[in-house]
C-alpha cells in the first residue's frame, strides 16, 4: 500500500487530537495507493480501547469516493497507548475482506494490514509512504 507522507501526518494529527481516545477514519484511493482520508466518528461506548465507525460516515465516504472516482480501500484507526498491531477486538470484528487497516499510534508508528476474510486473519503489508 502506497500513502503520502501528508496522508500519514493528518492521520498522526488526528490521533493526537484525542489522545485518551482511538480515533478513526476512512480511506480512500485507487490501486493500492490512498489519496484522501476521512475522519469518522468513533461511536463506541468504550473508545479509550475500542473504536466502532460511524455508518453515516461510511456511507459519506462511499458517496464521496463515487464522485471523486476513488474507492474506499480501507481504514484507520489509533492504538493510543500501544503498539499498531491489531488487537484481539480488531481481529473479532473485521469485516471488510481485502481492505486496508492502517494503525497508528501517537508517537507515529503506523503500519498496514490487508484483512483476508478467509483466513480470519491479518497479514501485515507493506506501507510505502512516498
Ligand atoms: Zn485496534
Amino acid at each position: 500500500m502506497r500513502v503520502s507522507g501528508k496522508l500519514v501526518k493528518k492521520m498522526v494529527e488526528h490521533a493526537r487530537e484525542k489522545a485518551e481516545e482511538e480515533v478513526c477514519g476512512i480511506i480512500l484511493g485507487k490501486n493500492n495507493r490512498a489519496l484522501m482520508i476521512m475522519r469518522a466518528t468513533n461511536t463506541s461506548e468504550n473508545p479509550e480501547y475500542t473504536y466502532s465507525m460511524s455508518v453515516r460516515d461510511i456511507i459519506r465516504a462511499y458517496d464521496t469516493a463515487q464522485e471523486l472516482a476513488y474507492v474506499i480501500i480501507g481504514f484507520y484507526h489509533s492504538h493510543p497507548c500501544g503498539s499498531p498491531v491489531p488487537s484481539g477486538i480488531d481481529i473479532a470484528r473485521a469485516t471488510w475482506d481485502g481492505a486496508y487497516y492502517v494503525i497508528l499510534n501517537l508517537e507515529g508508528d503506523i503500519k498496514a494490514w490487508n484483512w483476508q476474510g478467509d483466513k480470519k486473519k491479518f497479514s501485515e503489508e507493506k506501507l510505502i509512504i512516498e
